[in-house]
């Protein structure tokens, strides 16, 4: 029997660098007369529009340096979601592009320290804008480089692509018959209403139902509401967990439903802290809104549980129905419950207005 040795490959690896060795290629190639490129970015999900960019830059030079963007770097200055993909793989995709020479991580927002360690000839961004409005530009200049701005293809963009998989995941089962959500339908708020209210909850091994919690989403199920949570979820904009964790701690949740039939349609969440001032975190109602759009739902049919004041606001705000969980609710609150399952009494017996 004939062994074939395969030597081991690793693809598009060599071309990525730190930046000591990189410092030392653009030495190289300073001493080779080849003129120098450099550009950088997140490169998320790599689509058409940005081949084409770095296609683009790699005609302006010689030879192309990307620096990729750390995934801590996306997650301040882009959306604390992102990136979807996590920086080695996206270097080493940028790394196996032809039109690319070499790779490295840019663990700053900005790439001021990387151009000035590397001088490059041209310094290269995309974008809708002039070469004199970007901030790097005094640098570059400075040291005798050039700038150059290329146009964004606005006709494919990552998030044009994540839109297109939300929307397509509510018909990604072929089991389930390809409808949209209908109300009636019952908000409910999760920490401390559905589960055990733990400070900034990563954990999935510390989930716990609250009593009552299970036959409850049961009696409303089987009395026709649709279910879906609406979570106000600070600690990912503070940084102290993300959204795998977030994801982890909901599916627990599920799994420990599941023995009761719950099917919970939608998770809704705020991921900002409270300094970003944004729409969707409770009392806010950006949240209630996209549910009631999302659901075709009327604002009589919709009901909203939570253990905090912030909760019903934000359901008395929307026009929809709040019913607070709390065994000694302060003065003016509106609707309250003693306890989880006299909230679905109150619900079960409201007079739900047909679609
Ligand atoms: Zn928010």
């Amino acid at each position: 029997m004939t062994e074939i040795f395969i030597p081991p490959i690793k693809l598009g690896m060599s071309n990525i660098c730190t930046s000591e060795e990189l410092s030392a290629l653009r030495g190289e190639w300073r001493d080779q007369g080849l003129k120098v490129g450099f550009t950088c970015g997140a490169f998320d999900l790599l689509h058409a529009g940005h081949v084409d960019y770095l296609q683009t830059a790699r005609t302006m030079c010689d030879r192309l340096i990307v620096a990729v963007n750390s995934d801590e770097s996306v997650r301040s200055y882009k959306n604390p979601l992102r990136p979807i993909v996590k920086q080695e793989f996206r270097m080493s995709v940028i790394a196996a592009l032809r039109c690319v020479d070499a790779v490295t991580l840019m663990t700053e927002t900005r790439p001021a320290s990387l151009i000035e360690l590397l001088r490059p000839d041209i310094y290269i961004k995309g974008g809708d804008y002039q070469v004199s409005q970007l901030k790097s530009a005094p640098l570059v200049e400075a040291y005798g480089g050039a700038c150059a701005v290329i146009p964004v293809n606005h006709e494919i963009s990552t998030s044009a692509i994540v839109k297109r998989i939300q929307e397509l995941s509510l018909y990604a089962s072929p089991e389930k018959p390809a409808q949209g959500l209908k109300g009636p339908l019952v908000l409910l708020d999760r920490d401390g209403t559905l589960i055990e209210n733990s400070h900034f909850l990563r954990d999935p091994s510390k989930v716990r139902l609250l009593e009552g919690v299970g036959d409850g989403l049961r009696t409303l199920q089987n009395a026709g509401f649709s279910l879906a949570v609406i979570t106000n979820q600070q600690g990912m904009g503070l940084g102290y967990f993300d959204y795998e964790s977030f994801v982890a701690v909901n599916s627990e949740m599920l799994r420990q439903l599941a023995p009761y039939g719950i099917q919970i349609a939608r998770f809704y969440f705020c991921p900002h802290s409270l300094a970003e001032q944004c729409e969707c975190r409770k009392p806010g109602t950006a949240m209630i809104e996209r549910a009631l759009a999302d659901f075709h739902c009327q604002r009589e049919n919709c009901f909203v549980i939570g253990d905090a004041l912030s909760d019903v606001q934000a359901a008395e705000a929307a026009g929809c129905t709040g019913i607070l969980l709390s065994s000694n609710p302060p003065a003016g609150t509106g609707r309250s419950a003693q306890s989880f399952c006299a909230a679905v009494e109150q619900i079960k017996s409201s007079q739900v207005i047909a679609n």
